[in-house]
């Protein structure tokens, strides 16, 4: 039996099947060719409403953090705004320092630490709302980089633009990535229709992993002022991204249906789960993404093991700040998602196998 994989946030309907004719067009000279970019960049930029110098594709976002990462973070990177070396000295001013706002993508902390960084990590609200304060609170002269997430992985919880903006501002000498990976699932995003609605320092990371379901091809993007991306850019690889996500993401992007079914099965999935959730009593947070966030209680391990001995994989998050008892179970097609719950409410109902 094939598992259900309802733990990375994958898009298990698979991708546009538009993207698997589109990669069947491809012949062994381009395959054997380093790929342009002229036309995926174009399409790209297009779909964000932005111009090409805005936009920095990746092999996937995740690539596009650890650029980010070592823009803000490593050797090379400004020096503090009063004008000292900070990086690595230890005498005059110390590391340069990554804020994270727990719980949230793991990457970040890894791609901040690999580049040299010193993370400082602000502890989660119980509510999972914003701690805004309390990211102020940690941002000083040695803050780099700041990573936000919205909607944010795991919570699912939305940072509003008016948070973004505010700690953007407090800290000018920093990059302030933030992580659209579920933007089109929450129908925001800091790329409006006049461009990148933000202070210059915001990079925004978008990925075409989720919604668009090539996670497997790795294709993500980084959107922001030129100048500020351009920092991004010298560290960036000539051909990150190879032949075939450069073709696929341009089919994907003209099929703004699949898209669309996405986004509205995710919506009604996330409706299923929350009452079923309702029904077995536990708490969830409602969410902005194509997942939620469930407390199941002190057995969220064991529960893990049994749903995967029945062909249903989900994550446990419960080694996360604030995520005690926590899973966190993709929502994407309804027929998968009434899986999982059937699953769920007949080992909550008893029979643990
Ligand atoms: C999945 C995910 C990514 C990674 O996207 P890729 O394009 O697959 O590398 C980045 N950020 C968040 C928050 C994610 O959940």
């Amino acid at each position: 039996m094939t598992p259900l994989r309802l733990h990375l946030n994958e898009h298990t309907g698979g991708c546009s099947p538009r993207v698997v004719d589109a990669l069947a067009t491809l012949t062994a000279a381009d395959f054997a060719a380093y790929p342009d970019y002229g036309e995926v960049y174009r399409d790209v930029a297009a779909f964000f409403g932005v111009p090409e110098a805005w936009v920095l594709l990746a092999n996937g976002l995740d690539e596009g953090l650890d650029l980010v990462s070592r823009a803000a973070l490593g050797w090379g990177a400004p020096a503090a705004p009063n004008g000292r070396r900070t990086r690595r000295t230890g005498r005059r001013g110390g590391s340069p320092e990554a804020v994270i706002v727990e719980p949230t993508f793991e990457m970040y902390a890894r791609c901040a630490a690999a580049a040299g960084g010193r993370v400082r990590s602000v502890p989660p609200r119980s509510d999972f709302a914003f701690p805004l304060d309390r990211v102020l609170a940690v941002i000083g002269p040695r803050t780099r980089l700041v990573f936000l997430c919205t909607p944010n992985n795991p919570t699912g919880q939305l940072v509003a633009r008016d948070e973004i903006v505010a700690v953007a501002r407090a800290a000018p000498g920093a990059l302030v990535l933030v992580d659209e990976a579920y933007a089109e699932f929450a129908g925001r995003s800091l790329i409006g229709p006049r461009g990148l609605e933000a202070p210059p320092n915001v990079v925004v990371g978008r990925t075409f992993a989720k919604a668009f379901g090539l996670a497997g091809l790795r294709a993500g993007a980084l959107v922001a002022r030129p100048e500020t991306l351009d920092r991004v850019r010298r560290l960036a690889p000539p051909y990150s991204l190879n032949v075939c996500a450069a073709t696929a993401l341009r089919a994907a992007l003209q099929d703004r249906e699949h898209l669309a079914r996405t986004v509205e099965e995710a919506r009604a999935s996330k409706r299923l789960l929350y009452a079923a959730c309702d029904r077995l009593g536990l708490r969830y947070w409602p969410s902005e993404a194509n997942f939620v966030l469930v407390r199941v209680g002190d057995r969220a391990a064991e529960l893990v093991d049994a749903l995967a001995r029945r062909g249903i994989l989900v994550r446990d998050r419960s080694r996360e700040p604030g995520c005690a008892g926590c899973l966190r179970i993709t929502t994407g097609p309804v027929a998968h998602t009434r899986a999982a719950i059937a699953a769920l409410e007949a080992l909550l109902c008893g029979a643990w196998s």
